[in-house]
């Protein structure tokens, strides 16, 4: 087994570094949108993994809008691989950045910048596990072979990456590690364990248009029809499943004059497990049809249509996943670093590969306010930012479990 004093000290040398590689990445732009910014990560990514000894390779996205996802590999002596996952692209658009000052700040111990924690801080913490295992454990270092994989687009859930991933696992995956943020319970660092799948959907009402002073009772109001379909569709909510609808837009009619034809809501659901989703998914369906609003002059219905607009699969507790966790637990326990876990309502690449390799999520640093980039001058909003302080314990943690992972002969 590793020599976890010596593996801590390497780890603390190496902060700096590993900071500094992040410093320069907050400062490229990667919002999904960005496609030059993101290619840029993706190559200044790969420039930082080449001292290791990995190679390149990149796949254009199936959205040409997005930039390409990024692959990196080292070959090992022995067949047994490790999968790691990340991202390159971030939600703030380079205005966003420019209008609310957000960039690299360092504050204590926290740095504030977009993609610190979400999910660059992750990047980061790869290359920190990986420089301390060709350090400090370097005959396993050298026997596996490495599979990083870089979504260009995961805010905007890009499921072609999952067949990216997906056509280069095999029987000899042992596991696929998601550098996610961490999850915090007082002391305790919560790994992920499952993810909600999400689904978004439409509902149009077709009524009939009519004069809103001359042929009132002719007209079928569409808005007055929706609303009764929303408040069905916001009764689905049911939390003793952990099932949420939530109705997001609404939109409808034209001008006041007019008894309005036509009316639109959007939203989305979630649930943990395919059985609810499915489930979710059918009475959804269900309210598609001749609505109870109809015109009093000669009872012309209006019309209900349902559309899924979107469906993203969840990934529900299953055994390889907890089995994968058992090491963390048990590498923690060694560490004196308390190791818990959790289950989100967010997606992430997890929910593309759970089912192909045992997955587990969260083995980035622990930051906060992902998605925010505003700051408030009273502090009451503040920006995203990743605590500095929880790379070394993580990286140890991580390094110990992975470890024990390629150790265990009867792992899968
Ligand atoms: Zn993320």
């Amino acid at each position: 087994m590793v020599n976890t004093a010596a593996l801590k000290d390497f780890l603390n040398a190496q902060l700096p570094n590993a900071v500094e590689m992040l410093r320069q990445m907050v400062g490229i732009n990667s919002f999904t949108a960005n496609r030059d910014g993101v290619n840029r990560l993706g190559k200044f990514t790969a420039e930082c993994f080449v001292p290791l000894g990995f190679t390149a390779e990149t796949v254009p996205a199936a959205n040409r809008e997005f930039g390409d996802h990024l692959m990196l590999t080292r070959r090992g002596r022995s067949a047994k691989n490790i999968a790691m996952l990340s991202h390159l692209d971030t939600v703030f658009p380079p205005e966003e950045e420019a209008q609310n000052n957000f960039h690299w700040q360092p504050e204590g111990d926290r740095i504030y910048g977009p993609g610190t924690q979400d999910i660059k801080g992750g990047t980061a913490m790869m290359w920190l596990v990986l420089a301390a295992f060709r350090a400090r454990a370097p005959k396993v270092f050298e026997e596996i072979t490495w599979k990083l994989f870089w979504n260009s687009a995961e805010e905007r859930f890009s499921p072609d990456f999952g067949e990216v991933c997906r056509s280069r696992f095999d029987r000899d995956t042992l596991a696929a590690l998601v550098f996610e943020a961490e999850g915090r319970l007082g002391e305790e660092h919560l790994l992920v364990l499952a993810r909600k799948g999400r689904a978004s959907w439409r509902v149009s009402v077709a009524g009939r248009g009519a004069h809103a002073g001359g042929k009132h009772n002719h007209g079928a109001n569409a808005i007055v029809q929706l609303g009764h379909a929303i408040q069905r569709i916001a009764a689905l909510t049911d939390y003793s499943r952990q099932l949420t609808f939530n109705v997001g837009t609404i939109t409808g009619g034209t001008v006041l004059n007019r008894v309005p034809h036509e009316a639109v809501a959007e939203g989305e659901f979630r649930a943990f497990t395919p059985e609810v989703c499915a489930q979710a998914k059918a009475a959804l369906l269900a309210l598609a049809g001749p609505g109870e609003v109809r015109s009093p002059a000669d009872r012309f219905a209006c019309e209900v249509k349902v559309e899924l607009v979107s469906e993203s699969r969840p990934w529900p507790r299953n055994p390889g996943t907890d089995r994968l966790f058992g090491f963390w637990k048990q590498a923690g326990e060694e560490l004196g670093i308390p190791t818990g876990c959790e289950e989100r309502g967010g997606l992430s690449d997890g929910n593309l590969i759970w089912d192909a390799v045992p997955t587990l999520d969260g083995l980035g640093p622990w930051g906060d306010n992902d998605h925010c980039s505003e700051r408030s001058a009273d502090g009451s909003k503040l920006p995203e930012f990743v605590e500095v302080g929880t790379f070394v314990p993580k990286a140890l943690l991580n390094t110990v479990a992975i470890l024990k992972v390629t150790q265990d002969s009867s792992f899968k």
